[in-house]
C-alpha cells in the first residue's frame, strides 16, 4: 500500500464544495476495491464510524473532530468502454468524474447522460444519491452495480434487482461503497447530444454559479419545487454567520466566506421551519452528513 493513500487525521474542509468542516480519525484513497476492502476492514476492526467520500458536493461535514475514517474514491478512477449492438457500454469505477463521462459521451457518440450538465461530483456519489435533472438520472442506464457492504461482503447487483426512487439509491443508508458500475448507452448523433447538453445547461440558469454550495439543500416534496417554497417563505433573506440562502436560488445555500458547518446546519434548519410552518411540509434533506448534526 502507497502511504500516499492514508493520512491519519485528515481536514475534510478542503475536500467539499461548501469548504467547511472538521478533520476525521484518517482518510484513505484507494485505487481499486480490493484496496477499499483493506480500508472498509480497518474501520470495522477499529469500531468507529466510515464514510465514502467523492467529490464531496453534497454533504455537510460537522465541525472540530469526527471519530471515524474517511475512504475517499478519487484515486478509484478507472473506466472502459465496449460495444455493443445500437451503442455502448462503459463499465466505471465510482471515482470517476461525472463530468469526464459526459465528455466521453460526447467523444464517443453516446446519448443518455447529458443530464450531468452542469453536476459536479463523482460517477458513485451520483449513484448514492441517484443524482440528476429534469426526470434524467443514471436510474434507467445501469446495468449493473458492484458494492462492498461495511460488514465486508461484496455483491454484483443486476438491474432488475435495483430499486431506484427520486434522490435515493436502491442501498439507503451510509452502509456500503459502491464501486463499480456498468451503462448501456445508445448511439446518438453529435448534435443530438449538443442540442441535449444546451437544453440541460439552460435548466441551470438561476441556480448561483461560482459561489460555494453543494447543491440543493432539500429535495422537492412531491408536485412541488422546494426552491419555490422556500423563496414565498422569505428564505432568501435568511443568513447565519457567513451562511446565507442564495439570492439566485433558495435552495441554494452559500458559504460566502469562513461560515462553520454549524452555521449551515443552523439556517437549513431554520428554512425548514419556516416551510413546515407556512405550509406543513416537511422538507426532506437532499444533502448527506458526515458526523452528528
Ligand atoms: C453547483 C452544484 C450543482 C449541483 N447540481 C445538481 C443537480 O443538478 N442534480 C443533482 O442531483 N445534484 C446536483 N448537485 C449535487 C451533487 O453534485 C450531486 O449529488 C453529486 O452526484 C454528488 O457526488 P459527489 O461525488 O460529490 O458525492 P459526495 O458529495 O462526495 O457524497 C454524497 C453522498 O454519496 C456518498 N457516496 C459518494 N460516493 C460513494 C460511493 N462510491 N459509494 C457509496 N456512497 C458514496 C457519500 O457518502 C455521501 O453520502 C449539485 C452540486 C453543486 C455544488
Amino acid at each position: 500500500m502507497s502511504e500516499a493513500s492514508f493520512v491519519a487525521g485528515c481536514g475534510l474542509g478542503a475536500l467539499n464544495t461548501w469548504g467547511c468542516g472538521g478533520s476525521c480519525r484518517w482518510l484513505a484513497s484507494p485505487k481499486d476495491a480490493s484496496e477499499a476492502a483493506i480500508f472498509i476492514k480497518k474501520a470495522a476492526d477499529e469500531g468507529t464510524g466510515l464514510y465514502i467520500l467523492g467529490g464531496g458536493s453534497n454533504i455537510l461535514v460537522q465541525d472540530g473532530f469526527i471519530d471515524a475514517g474517511v475512504i475517499s474514491t478519487g484515486a478509484m478512477d478507472e473506466f472502459e468502454v465496449y460495444a455493443a449492438e445500437g451503442g455502448a457500454r462503459i463499465e466505471a469505477a465510482a471515482g470517476v468524474p461525472v463530468k469526464k463521462l459526459l465528455a466521453l459521451s460526447l467523444e464517443k457518440g453516446l446519448t443518455g447522460m447529458e443530464f450531468l450538465t452542469g453536476i459536479p461530483g463523482t460517477f458513485g456519489g451520483a449513484l448514492f444519491g441517484n443524482a440528476g435533472a429534469a426526470g434524467c438520472s443514471f436510474a434507467p442506464l445501469v446495468e449493473w452495480a458492484e458494492t462492498i457492504s461495511f460488514d465486508g461482503s461484496h455483491r454484483r447487483w443486476r438491474a432488475e434487482e435495483l430499486l431506484w426512487k427520486y434522490r435515493t439509491c436502491p442501498w439507503g443508508g451510509n452502509s456500503l461503497l459502491i464501486t463499480k458500475a456498468s451503462l448501456r448507452l445508445r448511439s446518438g448523433s453529435r448534435e443530438e447530444i449538443t442540442e441535449n447538453i444546451r437544453r440541460f445547461s439552460a435548466l441551470k440558469k438561476g441556480q448561483p454559479i461560482g459561489a460555494k454550495t453543494a447543491g440543493c439543500v432539500f429535495k422537492n416534496p412531491e408536485g412541488n419545487s422546494a426552491g419555490r417554497l422556500l423563496d414565498v417563505c422569505g428564505c432568501k433573506k435568511l443568513s447565519v454567520g457567513a451562511a446565507r440562502v442564495s439570492q439566485n436560488h433558495a435552495n441554494f445555500i452559500e458559504n460566502s466566506g469562513g461560515a462553520s458547518a454549524a452555521d449551515i446546519y443552523a439556517l437549513t434548519e431554520m428554512c425548514r421551519k419556516r416551510v413546515y410552518e407556512e405550509y406543513g411540509i416537511v422538507l426532506e434533506y437532499e444533502i448527506k452528513f458526515f458526523g452528528a448534526f
